[in-house]
């Protein structure tokens, strides 16, 4: 599955969706670092094109390698369940990694990893152009909020320039495996429709030209709290 146009897509979608294509195929191909030796798949990421939201987590586990998806395992679920007690449907959202293929047994992404998976994110970035970022895990937290442990910096939403907010969360797996964890992914996930509601105003105004709405980050904001 690859990123989808939504009912209603624009002139200008198509383009895009084939720009966005040809960046999933050139991950599927990639050799840039030695998870390309060890990977069954490579697994770009999945979702709406139009997305709001673009949650952003470590890498494929087991599931995802074989199948090719993002978090279509037990944490996937988990997310899945997660985002629909908030009303938020899986396929509105966009979803990825911070590296496209699995590291062996689950281990961290190395340095070296991270740095060569890069760009792919960000070209992802560029060509869905979602409002809010989400963080699941400290390897995707540390891309926009590089000073603090996750269990500190959970819930915190930052103004990262170019109209975007970034809020980070616990990874859903290590959710699964902390029950205060757990809770505080689901209070961190209440955040989330105040958020969309609020960046969904801020592109209709864009839409009609009009300025944004009070509220709606620009570059140069500060950092806040929701
Ligand atoms: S993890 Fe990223 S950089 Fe490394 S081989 Fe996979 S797609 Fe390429």
């Amino acid at each position: 599955m690859q990123a989808m146009l939504p009912p209603g897509a624009l002139p200008g979608d198509e383009l895009r969706l084939q720009r966005i294509r040809r960046l999933e195929d050139e991950i599927l191909a990639c050799q840039r670092c030695p998870l390309a030796q060890t990977r069954t798949r490579a697994v770009p990421g999945e979702g709406n094109l139009n997305a709001v939201v673009m949650f952003v987590g470590e890498g494929p586990g087991f599931d995802e390698d074989r199948q090719g998806r993002p978090f279509v395992g037990r944490s996937g679920q988990f997310l899945t369940a997660t985002l629909a007690q908030f009303g938020i449907e899986r396929r509105a959202v966009y979803i990825t990694n911070v590296v496209k293929c699995r590291p062996p047994q689950n281990r961290d992404p190395l340095p070296t990893e991270l740095e060569a998976c890069s760009g792919y994110l960000t070209r992802q970035i560029e060509l869905i152009n979602p409002r809010i970022i989400v963080t699941l895990g400290r390897f995707s937290m540390r891309r926009w909020f590089p000073e603090g442990a996750i269990t500190q910096i959970h819930g915190r939403v930052r103004n990262i320039g170019r109209g975007r907010i970034a809020l980070a969360m616990f990874h859903p797996a290590a959710a699964l495996r902390n029950p205060t964890w757990q809770s505080a992914f689901v209070q961190d996930m209440a955040k989330l429709p105040a958020l969309i509601e609020r960046a969904e105003r801020a592109n209709a105004a864009a839409a009609r030209g009009e300025a944004l709405p009070a509220g709606a980050p620009h570059p140069g904001d500060a950092d806040y709290v929701a």
